[in-house]
């Protein structure tokens, strides 16, 4: 990034805010990419960077991917995110989180943080005792705890609508189902399939995960690098990003690609790639929100409600069926398709808001 208010400039940034404390040697970046549809909200990263601008680069980013995210799904939030310079294994924790929810406190609700990498709930419990204004909590704090069986729930929905537009039929009762990952999500998405009666085939790097769903569920297994050249019906990234590149596609013999993992595309041209190879590709940000649609249900509507929750993670399905429709009206790949669909409902509830009187924001 050569210049950071062209870049914000580019795609319509609201604010960036470099936070730090000297004594507890504490630096964020806290980004608030855009408040149309409710207030900024995005999880709180705590990684090392190679440099403060990689930092800056990385808030700005994930922000944006938040705003896209919340949009497409239908929920009423913004886009935001927190990037904390440091060793995401620090150990006094307490102060830089509790410093972290002050400056969030400032902001008075434009901005709610969350877990993310390099951070956990306990970390969010210090956010708490600072500021509202923190969503990603266990329940005993009033949070929805735990959000990895919702993701996976979620992928499932758009796993089923993808299967309905190839297949004819959502039933996924003896579809072929390789899953890359069995971590948090993976697991569950192992186990949702099994309910539904998939034929399932698995890989991990780590065995003792492997061996874990083998012991537990009987599943055949494949090495990592077989993953991809499967003869199946459908194809779960469910590990890390950029697995989707020029290597991995000419591999592929799947009709679906639907799972959790962030960032599939290593670029933006593989999304153009499958659809050329007639693969199917539920977009990433849309096949993994369950999480964070059940996560963030409460905001605005009060306590953790596990029926409402799961029954707005369930939409993906129709998310999912309005971006197929959309692909073929605009005649672009799905993950395109995704972000119109996203940039087309800010826009609408732009006009909406106008009238002003928006409603107070409870959490
Ligand atoms: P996790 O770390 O618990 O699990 C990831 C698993 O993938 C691990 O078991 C790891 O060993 C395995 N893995 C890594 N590289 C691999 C490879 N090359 N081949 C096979 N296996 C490999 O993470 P998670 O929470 O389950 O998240 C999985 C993905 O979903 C990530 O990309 C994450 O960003 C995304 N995601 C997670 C959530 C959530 O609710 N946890 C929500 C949205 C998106």
């Amino acid at each position: 990034m050569e210049s950071i208010f062209d870049y914000m400039e580019k795609y319509d940034y609201e604010n960036l805010l470099i936070c730090q404390d000297r004594a507890i040697g504490f630096k964020a970046v806290i980004v608030i990419h855009d408040t149309t549809l409710g207030p900024a909200t995005g999880g709180c990263r705590m990684w090392h960077y190679e440099s403060e601008m990689k930092a800056i680069e990385d808030a700005l980013r994930l922000a944006r991917g938040m705003t896209y995210k919340y949009a497409a799904a239908g929920v009423n939030l913004g886009g935001g995110k927190t990037v904390i310079i440091g060793d995401p294994y620090r150990q006094d924790r307490e102060p830089v989180f509790r410093v972290l929810g002050k400056f969030i406190n400032r902001l008075g609700g434009r901005y709610i943080t969350g877990e993310d990498v390099g951070t956990t709930l306990r970390d969010m419990e210090y956010i708490r005792m600072e500021t509202p204004y923190v969503v990603t909590l266990p329940t005993y704090l009033g949070g929805a705890g735990d959000i990895a069986p919702m993701t996976a729930f979620g992928t499932i929905q758009a796993m089923r609508a993808c299967a309905k537009e190839v297949f004819g039929t959502d039933n996924l009762e003896g579809k072929k189902v390789s899953i890359q990952g069995l971590g948090a999500v993976g697991y569950h998405v192992v186990r949702q399939l099994i309910e539904l009666k998939a034929k399932i085939i698995v890989t991990d790097i780590n065995s003792e995960r492997v061996s874990r769903v083998v012991k537990e569920f009987g599943l055949p297994t494949v090495s990592p690098e077989d993953i991809y050249g499967l003869d199946v019906d459908i194809y779960s990234p469910c590990a890390l990003g950029a697995t989707l590149n020029d290597a991995t596609l000419k591999k592929l013999k799947c009709k679906i690609i639907a799972g959790c993992a962030n960032n599939q595309l290593k670029e933006e041209r593989h999304g153009d790639l499958l659809e050329k190879m007639g693969i199917l590709y539920a977009p990433d940000y849309i096949a993994n929100a369950g999480g964070t649609i059940y996560d963030t249900d409460r905001v605005g509507v009060g306590p953790v409600n596990h029926e409402r929750g799961k029954e707005k993670v369930s939409r993906i399905y129709q998310t999912m069926e309005r971006l197929i429709e959309i692909s073929k009206r605009d005649k672009i790949p799905t993950n395109l398709a995704a972000d119109r669909l996203a940039e087309e409902r800010i826009k609408s509830v732009a006009e909406v808001k106008k009238y002003g009187g928006d409603l107070p924001l409870i959490l």
